[in-house]
Parts: structure tokens; sequence; C-alpha cells
């Protein structure tokens, strides 16, 4: 017997009608990349989605045709999110950091075919367009008297000239919530960067659970912050959270840096914030300078990285702030866990709630969680096992984008598949995960990954080198940064620096290239002739970078 309830699909329109109806006047507040103030609300986003949504429908786009955006944080973005997948067709957000034949390797791969883009990444656009012969069309994210003349980028128009004049009238179509919304592209793993494709219904069951009181805790008393990008893993949810919420965004645009996050802060009475550590290090720094106070923000959730000791304490003792350390990643669209107390915590000393708070905390309901030995035998959760962690639910991936890398999935005795996160955990009785290690062969900066497989491979083409290896090694602003271990052949000569200039013409951004090169005889190898890292890392335990 069926349950006899309303067959409504769960659909990302559905979000924005709501917010329109219930919450019109919320605020939606942005730092443009002009440096004014805009200011916006849940009405005129939800207008203006459907204008998009026209515009779309005026280009012959298809269903689930790709919709690229290069662009920051701001209510024009928000538009996008709600216009593209609204009406069917899939957000595709490009992170701007990468280099640019990555960009437009990811955009081929995607085939998208219209690229949307902030005038900051106008010299990314012009480097990258002729590479993109899926793109049929670039929109400026502007004002028509914005749009730079002679780019020599063919078929560009700017966002407002490109929707701006037509119908706000738009009935969002209905079809089945298992379709593509957006997608993400990760170098998480080895090979090719490869994309999550998430759903309509994996997006709003993950918009319900990312708002939950043991999670973001958010509300429409809320004046929300999500300094974390919207290139990132849709800025964490927070986009559709505070559709379903009715709370204040604030965005922040391209201005990250201590002062002008604090500013916005106070300017418009932040309550809650979330990014990744080294952004909260530049506010820390900042405030620490000017020996200053929050005035309104009481929470914030910090993840991406591990959140170092010093800055839960920053937050909790000095400024009081509640720090909720998080743990989740693209493939988890992206929330796992959340490091919110029990209330048998509440009465614990500090430094005991310190410890606690430095875990990365307990599992969503949505998200199941489990650590294994080398033989895929579960361990218990004693806080002391620690084990491979993998992860299932209804927000996690069950293949990439195209199939790419085949089944991710790992099956249990039940035939049930859980996906391989790359980390390395222990679980304790109370259900804190806490990330102890990382299996997967990436470095993560300042919360963007960087490949030590290209980082590898740059150096081995280099005439003087025999073996390579690259391995992140602890920072303290950038929580890790690559150095490459190398041996010479025989007979030949290469300096730390030749090495590393090599690097300068090469597929790699600036901020990928390694801090350092250290030579070695040889390097660790395993059975199968693979390096073995894990040997590396130990033998350069007292390793130092050379700026720390
Ligand atoms: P991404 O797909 O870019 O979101 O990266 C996900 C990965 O970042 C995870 O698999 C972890 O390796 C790492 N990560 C995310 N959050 C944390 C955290 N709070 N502590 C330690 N590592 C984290």
């Amino acid at each position: 017997m069926l349950g006899l309830m309303q067959d409504q699909p769960l659909l990302i329109s559905s979000l924005i009608e709501f917010a329109e109806r219930h919450n019109g006047d919320g605020e939606i507040v942005s730092r443009r990349v002009e440096g004014d103030i805009h200011r916006s609300d849940w009405r005129t986003i939800a207008s203006r989605a459907r204008q998009v949504a026209n515009a779309l429908d005026n280009e012959q786009l298809l269903f689930s045709d790709r919709i690229a955006t290069l662009a920051w944080n701001g209510y024009r973005h928000l538009e996008l999110y709600y216009g593209v997948s609204g009406s069917g067709r899939v957000l595709h957000t490009i992170n701007p950091r990468l280099h640019p034949d990555q960009i437009a390797w990811i955009a081929n791969h995607a085939e998208d075919q219209i690229l949307c883009f902030d005038l900051s990444f106008l010299p990314l656009v012009q480097a990258v367009h002729a590479k993109c012969p899926t793109v049929r069309k670039w929109i400026a994210l502007c004002d028509a008297d914005k749009l730079p003349a002679d780019s020599g980028i063919p078929n560009l128009v700017s966002y407002e000239t490109w929707m701006g004049k037509l119908s706000d009238r738009y009935d969002w179509p209905r079809f089945d919530e298992n379709s593509a919304s957006s997608m993400c592209y990760t170098s998480g793993t080895t090979g090719n960067p490869k994309a999550a494709l998430y759903s309509h219904r994996s997006t709003l069951l993950h918009a319900y659970a990312a708002a939950l009181p043991d999670v973001m805790d958010l509300s429409a008393r809320d004046s929300v912050l999500p300094v974390v990008p919207m290139f990132h893993v849709n800025a964490w949810g927070i986009p559709y959270s505070a559709a379903l919420t009715g709370c204040k965004l604030v965005f922040p645009g391209p201005a990250l840096d201590g002062k002008s996050v604090y500013d916005l802060i106070e300017s418009e009475h932040v309550t809650f914030a979330a990014g990744v550590p080294t952004v909260w290090q530049m506010l820390l720094g900042h405030m620490q300078s000017q020996d200053l106070k929050f005035s309104t923000l009481n929470r914030t959730v910090i993840g991406g990285s591990a959140c170092p000791p010093a800055m839960i304490d920053a937050f909790q003792q000095k400024y009081k702030v509640d720090v909720l350390h998080a743990w989740g990643m693209t493939e988890m669209s992206p929330l796992g866990t959340l490091c919110t107390l029990k209330n048998k915590h509440l009465a614990l000393p500090p430094a005991q709630q310190t410890a606690l708070r430095l875990k990365q905390g307990r599992a969503i309901f949505g998200v199941d969680m489990k650590i294994v030995d080398g033989d895929g035998h579960e361990l218990p959760w004693n806080g002391q096992a620690s084990g491979d962690l993998l992860v299932k639910g209804p927000w996690v991936v069950a293949e990439y984008f195209k199939g790419e890398g085949g089944d991710p999935l790992v099956p249990d005795a039940q035939g049930r598949g859980w996906f391989p996160t790359g980390d390395v955990a222990t679980i304790d009785a109370d259900g804190f995960l806490q990330i102890t290690d990382r299996s997967k062969d990436v470095i993560k900066s300042g919360g963007e990954w960087i490949s030590s497989i290209d980082i590898e491979n740059i150096a081995v083409a280099h005439p003087a080198v025999a073996m390579a290896a690259c391995i992140g090694v602890a920072h303290p602003k950038w929580d890790e940064r690559p150095i490459v271990i190398v041996v010479k052949k025989p007979g030949a000569e290469v300096t730390r620096d030749e090495l590393l200039a090599f690097y300068g013409n090469k597929t790699v951004a600036k901020w990928q290239v390694p801090d350092d090169v250290v030579f070695v005889e040889a390097i660790p190898l395993g059975a199968t002739g693979k390096i073995l890292k894990t040997r590396l890392r130990e033998q350069l335990r007292d390793y130092k970078l050379p700026e720390c």
C-alpha cells in the first residue's frame, strides 16, 4: 500500500518560490566587483531568476545543458543558481583559481554552452575563450555600460542586456527530482578532474539538513555571510538553505581580506559566517592588530581543512563566537559531519571542550559513515582505532559525470555501495569523527587542491630529473604546502631555483608551484614500484619549509 500524500518532486525552483512568497523582503546584500555595496531581496532575486530562465529559453538551450560561471559570491550569481537549475539546466560553477588550461579542460569536458563571468576574470576569459569551442555565448556579469570594448571575445554580452529587459513571468517546469541541477569538478583524487553531478533531490535534502540546529542552525533571524565561495561546492549549500529559512544573505564578492570581511560582518550585523581556516586567519589577524571585537557574530562554521586549536580558542574564548568545525567533500554536496556538542559535554572544562571541538564532529542525518581496516573490516568506534573513512547517503555521489574513473563505490556484505573518502579517521563512542590522515595523493593548500601527480609530472619532464615525488608539509597559514623530492639523473645537474623556475611556464597555477625542492639519492618504492609516500613523509618528519 502506498501512502496517500501529494506527489511533489523536490525541485530547486520550489526554494526560490518559497523565499519570494514567505520572506520576500529578506535582504540580499553584495559587495560587488566594482567595490560598492548592492542591496536586493528574495523577491527581486526570484523575479530576476525568472528573467534568467526566459533568457536561457531564448537561447534554445535544452534540458540538462550546462551553463558555467566564473564568479564571486554575489546577487547575480545567486540569480543564476536559481534561474539555471530552476529551468532544468545544469549550473557548472568553475573554480577561477585554477590554471587557464585546467579551466579550458573542465569547460570542454562539461560541454558548457554559456559561460557567465565577473569582470575581474576578464583576462582569464580572454586566455581561454578560443580553447572552449562548446561555449557559444560569453556573459559578463555587469551593466551594459561596463561591458569592455575590444575584448577580443566573440559573442560577448552584458548580463543586464541579456536578461534585464525580459519578462519576469515564467512557470518553473516540473520534472523528475533526480534530474541534474549543478556540478562541481574536483581534483581530490588521481587523474583528471572529475565532476560531482548534484540532483534537485540531493540538493534539497542537503538544504534541509544544513539548516538543522545541530548543523548550521539557520533561521529567519540570521544574517549569514558565506565567505566560502559559491564555486566551492555551492558555498556549502548555504544559497539553498538560506532560501529555505529566509535568512539574510551577505555576499563578500572578491574582497576576502580581514578588514573587508570584518567591516561587512559589522555593517550587516552578521550572526553566522562560513569559511576555510585560511580566510579566518586573515580576519583574526586584522582584529588582533586593530583590537576589534564582534558585535553580532555568534557562530562560525569552519571546514575544508583542519581547524587549528589556536583558532578555535581565539573564536571561543576571546571573541565569544561558537566554532562549528565541519568536514565534508565535493562528492558529498559537501556536508558530512559538524562538531556540535551534546548536552553532556556542556559542563566539561574549556580545555576538554576545545579538544572535542578539534574533532570534525558528528554525522548529519542522511550521511552514514564507517571506518575500515585494510581488509575492509569495520573498526570499532572507540576514538583509538584509525581506518579508511567510507560514507553513503542521498547527497553522496554514486558515480562521477560521464562515468570518469569507473564505479567509485565499495560494496558491503549487503551489496550497499559506500564512497571511499580518501580520508583516514577515528570515530569515538559518541560518534565524533576525527580526521587523522589522508590516503589520497593530493595536497590541500588554503582550501584548494594541488595534484601531486601534476607536480611530479612537470619535475620529471626536466632533463636532469630521474624521479620525483610531491608531498604536502604543514604550513601555519596555508595548512599544507607542496614540496618536491627529486632524484637527479647520473651526472646531470639542476639547482633548486632552476627546477622551481621550470614550473613557471607549465600548466599549474602560480600558487600550485612547490615551495621547495629536496634532492635525495633514492625515493622509497613499494613492491609494485609505487612511491611510498607514507615512508617519504616519515623520512622528512623533521623537514622545515624555508620560510617557516
Ligand atoms: P573538497 O572536495 O575540496 O571539499 O575537499 C574535501 C577534503 O578536504 C576532505 O576529503 C578532507 O581531506 C579535507 N577536509 C575537509 N574538511 C576538513 C576538516 N574539517 N578537517 C580536515 N580535513 C578536511
